[in-house]
């Protein structure tokens, strides 16, 4: 609550005595003593960049457009075509979400984000030129999702992309990652056990121990956007490069786009269709954010499915 009222009363210094956003820094470093990342220590404040930064932004993404609701594209340029493809594609992925989960919309307590930005640049030089001065995040990536701090109640939930081939790119898995935030996964960023200290969310270091989270969020992004079309992971099933057991400690040092994103895939593709009960087991706790009773029941699981992970991928496999 006190984060609350300090963040309410910046704001509105910043709305009644600036007109740049070179004298809204300066009102800003004066004013508040800014907490770094998601971590606000007492007499802390968060103010996420974009909240720092939303003149400039509003300078280059000029442009909006209301999705539903809770789907807002903000963007620098994009044709009627590209918008409501956007669109059909964000409100059909909602809604094969909601099916599959079944929690009647209902979002987890304490979850804020009822609206989702989506923050398209023109292309991916765009996308380098602006996105770490606007957002404080890499520019090294195909778009990103900023949760912020869903507890607070004028938090903003941010995606970052830009348009290639005249589409957004990885527009699904990362809107994926914001219903997966406010449905399945209790807190911010920072709340399940990870290794990531990146921006913009600078998590606390030393890192829990392992298992993480990122082997269910990076799979279910790619679940939920692919189904069953995804010919890049259905074509190294065969290889059975890893076991379903060492997938679940997924991490970031052991990041890579096939290990992390196809066989992140298929590890949630067998789970939600061969041990649904299990999931619905993990997702409980996860859900309450209670992450340590999460890493016992993964645990527990050990190499328990293993075996039927590797038969299964036989009859999934493409040549
Ligand atoms: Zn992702």
């Amino acid at each position: 609550m006190i984060t609350k009222s300090l963040v309410t009363a910046v704001g509105l210094t910043l709305l009644v005595g600036c007109q740049t956003t070179s004298s809204n820094e300066e009102a800003i470093a004066k004013e508040v003593k800014l907490a770094y990342g998601n971590v606000v220590k007492d007499g802390e404040t968060y103010i996420p960049a974009w909240q720092r930064n939303v003149e400039e932004i509003n300078q280059v993404l000029s442009n909006v457009h209301h999705c539903a609701d809770n789907i807002v594209l903000r963007y620098q340029t994009m044709s009627a075509q590209d918008i409501s493809d956007s669109c059909k594609l964000l409100l059909d992925t909602q809604e094969r979400f909601h099916g599959m989960f079944k929690r009647q919309h209902k979002p987890l307590l304490h979850d804020n984000n009822t609206v989702l930005r989506a923050n398209i640049y023109a292309g991916r030089d765009d996308y380098v030129k602006y996105v770490t001065k606007h957002f404080d995040v890499p520019s090294n990536n195909g778009g990103m999702y900023l949760e912020g701090l869903p507890h607070l109640e004028n938090n903003s939930a941010e995606y970052v992309a830009y348009l290639r081939d005249g589409k957004v790119w990885n527009l699904n898995h990362e809107f994926v990652h914001y219903l997966d935030g406010r449905f399945n996964t209790y807190g911010d960023y920072c709340s399940p056990p990870h290794d990531n200290h990146y921006g913009p969310e600078y998590c606390p270091t030393p890192a829990p121990e392992p298992p993480y989270l990122i082997w269910w969020g990076e799979g279910l992004g790619e679940y939920v956007a692919h189904l069953n079309d995804n010919e890049g992971a259905l074509k190294l099933a065969g290889d059975k490069t890893y076991q379903l057991s060492e997938l679940f400690y997924n991490n970031s040092a052991n990041w890579d786009t096939k290990r992390i994103y196809r066989w992140g895939y298929l590890a949630v593709r067998y789970m939600m269709e061969n041990q649904r009960d299990k999931v619905e087991t993990m997702l409980f706790h996860v859900r309450r954010g209670d992450y340590s009773r999460y890493q016992k029941i993964v645990k527990d699981w050990g190499t328990s499915m293993d075996s039927d992970f590797h038969r299964w991928l036989d009859t999934v496999a493409v040549q």
